[in-house]
C-alpha cells in the first residue's frame, strides 16, 4: 500500500462544451450518453504504488495493443450517484460503500487496492470541477462511473504490475416518469451470471460479458431484461444482469436471495432492507425458486417482485416469461410496497427526507 495519499493536480479543459449545447444535453440526458468535460485518472505501478493523481480535461486514453486488460478482462468499476439536494448543496449517496466494495472487487480480480480516501477525494474533486453538469430534467443526477483496469504491456497470464484507475461522470434523467410501469423479465434456462468460486460478487465488467448474450435471448423473446437463476440447479433465483430482486408477500413481508457469493452486493438492495425493517417490515435474506415464484404469484401471496440498482433505483418487475410459458404478479403493475419504499428511498437521496442513518455524503 502506498503510505502517502497522492494529491490531486487539476488541469482544466481548455474547451469544455459551449454552454449552450451543455444546457440543450442537459434538457434531455437519456441514461450514460452524455459526458461532462472531467475525468479523474490516478496510476499504479509495482513498487511505486499510486501516483500521478489528476482531474484532466476527459480525453481518449491511448493503450497499447498488449494491455493486459484488452486480452485478459482484469477490469472492475463501481457506479454511484451524485445529487443536487432540496436545499442546491451536491451530495453522493452512501460513497463509503462503494469505496469499500470497489477495493472487495479489486480483491477478487488480484488488483491492488486504491485507498478509500482517494476514491472518495477522486470523486469528490471531479464533481466540484464538473458542478454545472447536473441535469436540469426533474429527477436528473451526475451517474458517478470509477474504473480500474489492467494497463501492462505483457501477455503473460499474471496479475498487472501497472493499473489505471479513472473517474467519469455521465449525467443521466429520472426514473420518475418511466420507472412508474413495470419491466418484463425473461428467465434464462440457458445460461447462467455467477457460479460458486466464480467473480459474482465482484462489480467487473466480465460478469457483464458473459450476461450480454442472455439478455440477448430475453430482448429476442419480448423481455426488458433478463434474470438467472443459480449455477449448480437452475432452481434458485439470484439477480438480474445489473440489478438485485426483492419479493414481496401479501402478509406484508419481502424477500431477497441471500448473499451467497454469486450475487453481487447491491448498495441499494442494503438501503431497502435497512428502511423496510425500520417501518417494521419483516425482510428474510433466503433463497427463492422459480417454481415458487410461479405458484405464489398464481396463489396470489406473491403481491409485487420487484429489482433494484443505483441507475434505476427501483424497478417493478410486472410478468415473468420462460420456456414452460407466462406469470404476472398481481395486476402486472407496480405494486404499493415497492412504490412506497422507492418513494423512502428517493427522498433521503434527494434530501427531501431525513437522514437517520447518515447515508448522504455533502460535497462543498
Ligand atoms: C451494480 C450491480 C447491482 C446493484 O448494486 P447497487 O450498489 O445497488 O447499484 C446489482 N447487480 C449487479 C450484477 C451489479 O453489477
Amino acid at each position: 500500500m502506498a503510505s502517502a495519499l497522492p494529491a490531486f493536480t487539476l488541469e482544466r479543459n481548455p474547451q469544455p462544451v459551449a454552454i449552450a449545447e451543455r444546457a440543450k444535453l442537459l434538457a434531455d440526458p437519456g441514461f450514460g450518453r452524455v459526458f461532462t468535460d472531467h475525468m479523474a485518472i490516478v496510476r499504479y505501478t509495482e513498487g511505486k504504488g499510486w501516483h500521478d493523481a489528476r482531474i484532466a480535461p476527459r480525453k481518449p486514453i491511448a493503450l497499447d495493443p498488449a494491455s493486459a486488460v484488452l486480452h485478459y478482462a482484469q477490469e472492475i468499476f463501481e457506479g454511484l450517484k451524485a445529487y443536487r439536494l432540496a436545499d442546491g448543496t451536491m451530495a453522493m449517496f452512501r460513497p463509503d460503500a462503494n469505496a469499500r466494495r470497489f477495493n472487495q472487487s479489486a480483491e477478487r480480480l488480484a488488483m491492488p487496492k486504491l485507498p478509500e480516501e482517494t476514491f472518495l477525494e477522486s470523486i469528490r474533486q471531479l464533481v466540484r470541477v464538473d458542478r454545472d453538469w447536473f441535469p436540469t430534467v426533474e429527477g436528473g443526477s451526475l451517474y458517478i462511473r470509477p474504473f480500474m483496469f489492467a494497463n501492462e504491456v505483457f501477455l503473460g497470464v499474471k496479475p498487472s504490475a501497472e493499473y489505471l484507475y479513472l473517474v467519469i461522470i455521465s449525467p443521466v434523467g429520472g426514473y420518475f416518469k418511466s420507472g412508474a410501469s413495470a419491466v418484463s423479465i425473461w428467465v434464462s434456462q440457458s445460461y447462467t451470471r455467477a457460479a460458486p468460486g466464480g467473480t459474482g460478487a465482484a462489480k467487473c465488467g466480465g460478469n457483464y460479458a458473459a450476461s450480454l448474450v442472455a439478455q440477448a435471448e430475453a430482448s429476442r423473446h419480448g423481455c426488458d431484461q433478463v434474470v438467472f437463476l443459480d449455477a449448480a440447479s437452475h432452481k434458485w433465483v439470484e439477480e438480474l444482469g445489473g440489478m438485485n430482486v426483492f419479493f414481496a408477500f401479501d402478509d406484508g413481508s419481502l424477500q431477497t436471495p441471500p448473499l451467497s457469493g454469486t450475487i453481487l452486493p447491491g448498495i441499494t438492495r442494503d438501503s431497502l432492507m435497512t428502511l423496510a425493517r425500520a417501518e417494521g417490515l419483516t425482510v428474510r435474506e433466503e433463497p427463492y425458486s422459480i417454481d415458487q415464484w410461479r405458484a405464489d404469484a398464481a396463489s396470489g401471496r406473491l403481491t409485487e417482485a420487484f429489482a433494484c440498482g443505483t441507475a434505476a433505483v427501483v424497478t417493478p418487475i410486472g410478468t415473468v416469461k420462460s420456456p414452460e410459458g407466462e406469470f404476472k404478479m398481481g395486476t402486472g403493475g407496480p405494486g404499493q410496497t415497492t412504490m412506497r419504499i422507492k418513494q423512502k428511498l428517493v427522498d433521503i437521496q434527494h434530501g427531501i427526507a431525513p437522514d437517520p442513518h447518515g447515508w448522504v455524503s455533502r460535497i462543498d
